[in-house]
Formats: structure tokens, sequence, C-alpha cells
């Protein structure tokens, strides 16, 4: 069976000078194998993916797996504790306003110039070695900076740490009022039909600041460096990925077991597990670019009823929510209805009735494409 190890990680300090820390539950198999890293709740309010981990740890403690896999639930003991009222404000680092998941690291100087240091006839095995240290020494140097770093950045730079030794790193978040939904960058989109995710957004090799992206661009990067400008193709096998479990405030044990084996089927698929019969699920998958998820946004302020919900198939014109004007009762205008400006899939719509203009109503698929 696995080698089972827990450590504590400390992330921040409260005001009182006490030490705030994030569990470390670390699984080895006893066969080699792809290291997995995956983490949750980096956003405070998006908590499904605990429950996710949860089952993963019961999994882990009784199958074998090949290689390692480190969990850490709950990533962001701050973000988690802000309440207000019945909310959770877990988006955004409160003394900087720094969105949680935007504070990671990426050096592109960096991957040029180590590109240019690996010779025709360094192993891959070496190439991934070096290029680790060296981006993990940038991290700290980042963190030991003379001028210091924000909160969030602070926090994202010690997840990024573990992060980066992974070969798979998983991040797990919800949307406000959600279906679930994967963002899978381009070169690794033959990884959207081994999750049982019916959503699943290609995302290019740019760097915007979340996890994913600050693991998967220096790899992907520096593959295509040495495409490029050496003429040799490696394949560097590191795939990142977020995870979007459904709705913010809420968590589902049964779902969460759901969750689990869609993460255990790809995990399987690349061959993290020893001898699982964890496969991928018969479902409808849809897929955009990324620049086909479009964000619709309220022309007006008001008290809204969202009437297609996160999944639904909603044609050109079809209505999408209703707003009441308390300011318009007694004319025409009480009521407006906004449509569906093409055919789209809702992904996500606003978690609050009451609206300001400019507020984000719905993230929608435009030009979807049925995967399978
Ligand atoms: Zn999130």
């Amino acid at each position: 069976m696995n080698q089972f190890s827990k450590e504590y990680l400390v992330v921040a300090q409260n005001a009182s000078g006490r030490n705030m820390h994030v569990p470390l539950y670390r699984f080895s198999g006893h066969r080699p194998g792809p290291k997995v890293y995956i983490q949750s709740s980096i956003h405070g309010a998006e908590v499904q993916g605990n429950v996710v981990i949860y089952h993963l740890v019961q999994w882990l403690k009784q199958h074998s797996i090949c290689g390692e896999v480190m969990l850490v639930p709950n990533c962001n003991p701050v973000g988690t504790n802000i309440k207000s009222g019945e909310y959770t404000l877990g988006r955004f680092d409160p003394v900087n306003g720094t969105n949680w998941n935007r504070g990671y690291l990426y050096d592109e100087d960096l991957v040029t110039s180590f590109a240019q240091t690996v010779l025709a006839e360094e192993s891959v095995a070496s190439i991934k070695q070096r290029f680790r240290a060296q981006i993990k020494k940038r991290l700290q140097q980042a963190l030991d900076a003379p001028w210091g770093i924000g909160l969030a950045q602070q926090l994202n730079l010690k997840l990024q740490q573990l992060a980066f030794d992974a070969d798979i790193v998983i991040d797990i978040h919800n949307g406000p009022v959600s279906t679930r939904h994967i963002y899978i960058p381009k070169y690794a989109s033959a990884a959207a039909t081994q999750f049982n995710i019916p959503h699943v957004i290609f995302i290019p090799n740019k760097f915007a600041g979340a996890l994913d992206e600050a693991t998967f661009c220096p790899w992907w990067s520096l593959a295509e460096y040495l495409k490029t400008n050496k003429g040799r193709e490696i394949e560097l096998g590191v795939e990142a990925f977020t995870l979007e479990m459904g709705s913010q405030e809420v968590i589902n044990f049964t779902e969460g077991e759901y969750d689990a084996r869609s993460i255990l089927s790809y995990l399987n698929s690349k061959g993290c597990l020893a001898d699982a019969d964890v496969g991928a699920e018969n479902i409808a998958r849809y897929a955009v670019d990324l620049h086909h998820y479009k964000t619709l946004f309220t022309h007006q302020g008001g008290i809204v009823e969202y009437l297609a919900k996160p999944g639904e198939h909603v044609k050109q014109g079809q209505a999408l929510a209703r707003v009441l004007n308390v300011d318009a009762l007694d004319t025409p205008d009480a009521t407006e209805t906004i449509t569906a400006p093409c055919d789209l899939i809702p992904i996500l719509h606003f978690p609050s009735a009451s609206v300001l203009s400019g507020t984000q109503l719905y993230k929608c698929f435009t030009h979807y494409q049925q995967l399978t």
C-alpha cells in the first residue's frame, strides 16, 4: 500500500503574530510514476474541492498508486475566514485587493535563458530537474525580496513552490452559481475526455496570474523554444488544470465522490494509479476556445430572476433573465427581459438577485462544439 505522511506548511501570519498553516497530505506509491499536486479553496468561498479531496484521501488509503499524490485542501486559511454576515468574501486579499488566484509568478526571460543552456544530448529527466531547480530558486528570490510582496502573492508563491515539483497540477475552484467546467491548455486537449466534466474551455499558452498557467506556461514555452530554435521535440509530460466543481458556498458529499472519481479517471489515464479500474464516463461534453467563453454584463440595475439555469442549452432570443425596476412599477418599464444574443450554454450566473449596471450576469459558451 501507499506510504502516507502529513505535515503543515506556514502560508501566512495573522496580526497576533500567529502562523497560519495548511495541511499537506502526501501519498507515495512503491512504483515510480508522475507526481501529482491537488489544491482546493484558494478562493475562500469555493469549498466543494475540500469534499473532493476528502474522497480522494479515502480512496488513496485503500488503493496503490504509481508515483506521488500531494493534496492541499483549504489552501487559503485567510480567505476562508473572511465572512461578512452570511457570506464568505474569499476572492480578494483584503489588505491589497489582489485576486487570490492571480499572484503566481511566471518569468519568461528565465525560460528563454534556461532553454539556451540545454545541450543536444541532455536527457529529458535532467532538463526537468534543472528547470525545476531554477524556477523554485526564482520563486524563493521573489519571496525573499528586500521590498517584500503582498499577502496574496506570498501565499501563492509558497503554494507554487510545492506545485512546481509536480507533473500534474489540479486547482479546484467553484463558480458563483455554476455548472461543472474545466480549463484545459490546448496542448493537453486529450485530457478533456478523461475527466467527467461536461463543459470544457480550451485556453492558450498565456499567463494571466493563475496557478494552472503558472505551471504549464514555463514548460510549454520551454518545449516550444527547443522545437523552434534547436529543432528538438521533447515531451515534458507536465499538465495543469483549473476545475470548477459547481457553485460556491455549498458542499455536496455525493457529488464530491463523483468529482473525485472524475479526477481519478484522468490520473489513471496518465499512469498514476496501479491496477485501478477507473475510467471516463460516457457523458456529453461540450467545448469552447477561451475567446468564445463570453461574459454578459447588465446594461441596467435592478432585481433579477435568473430564468436560464447553468448547463441549459439556450437559443438566440430566448429569455435569460427578467429584471424588475422598483422605480417604474407603475409603468410598462417595470420589468425588462434580457435575451440570449446568440445560441449559448450559460455556465454560471451572478449569485445575488440584486444587481448594479455593469454586473457580470452570466458567463456563457458560444460557438461551442460537442466533443463526446
Ligand atoms: Zn475560484
